[in-house]
């Protein structure tokens, strides 16, 4: 590949939901040929938030030492970058941009994770697709994902196409085209999310026709495994880069912010 190939969205144990400590990840980058990768674990958020699924408040400190400490061994060897999943759930924006403050992250993710109290991407709460109207799910999901891209909160945005993880696909997608109008107006990249090729639906995030209608848009994307174990990083990039490039898409990296790329 003659670009630097980055893995920019990466969990750790500290979210309760991942396994394998900060450097199997970077040697898993390092063994599967990357230049450099952006750990974004799920940040803190508000005590009665999605608590179980990742680290609270105290905990923050000791993620951003793990990391440093992950960058120092590195060094030369592995870019490595320190970053944030960030949750859009309206309400939380202060808490949110608070967080935000505390450090110099290179890249913050936002994503979307709930509709109202429910957590549509726990394979815990399935059962609840069945008592709702897809068009509405979808309609919502959009939404909050275009008051996602108006927050000002965030770099790009995470798994566009999330509620179609177990899939339930978007019988619609006007919303998703609006939505994407609305991300290309604040100039947020896009994740593209190699995960979805491993659940259900057995696609990535967005799907090909989202990559190629955000592709026209001039919107960025930026590559990530969503890796919550060491093997997953780099997941099916070969594919990922070339399903960007057949539809002209760029990739980016995102340091200290700033895009790069
Ligand atoms: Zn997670
Ligand atoms: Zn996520």
């Amino acid at each position: 590949m003659t670009f630097a190939v980055f893995d920019s969205h990466l969990h750790t144990p500290l979210c309760a939901h991942a396994t394998g400590a900060p450097r199997e990840y970077a040697l898993a980058a390092l063994n599967a040929g990357l230049q450099g990768l952006c750990f974004t674990d799920h940040m803190p958020m508000p005590a009665w938030y999605d608590a179980p699924w990742r680290m609270n408040l105290a905990e923050l400190p000791q993620y951003i030492e793990e990391i440093q400490a992950v960058q120092a061994e590195f060094a030369g060897r592995l870019d490595v970058r320190l970053g944030l999943e960030a949750d859009f759930h309206p309400g939380t924006e202060k808490f949110v941009e608070k967080i935000l403050n505390l450090h110099d992250w290179d890249y913050v993710i936002g994503s979307v994770h709930y509709l109202g109290a429910w957590g549509f991407d726990n394979p815990e709460f399935i059962d609840e697709y069945a008592n709702r109207d897809l068009d509405d799910l979808y309609r919502d999901y959009y939404a909050l994902v275009e008051g996602a891209a108006r927050s000002g909160l965030f770099d790009s945005l995470g798994h566009l196409d999330l509620p179609k993880k177990f899939g339930h696909l978007d019988p619609n997608g006007l919303y998703a085209l609006h939505a994407l109008d609305v991300v290309a107006e604040r100039g947020l990249a896009l994740d593209f999310n190699t995960a979805g090729w491993r659940k259900p639906v057995a696609q990535a995030y967005p799907a090909p026709d989202l990559v190629r209608a955000a592709a026209e848009r001039g919107l960025p994307f930026v590559l990530g495994s969503d890796a919550h174990k060491p093997e997953e990083v780099g997941h099916r990039f070969t594919e990922a880069i070339k399903q960007i490039h057949d539809v002209g898409g760029r990739i980016v990296t995102y340091r200290g912010r700033a895009r790069h790329g």
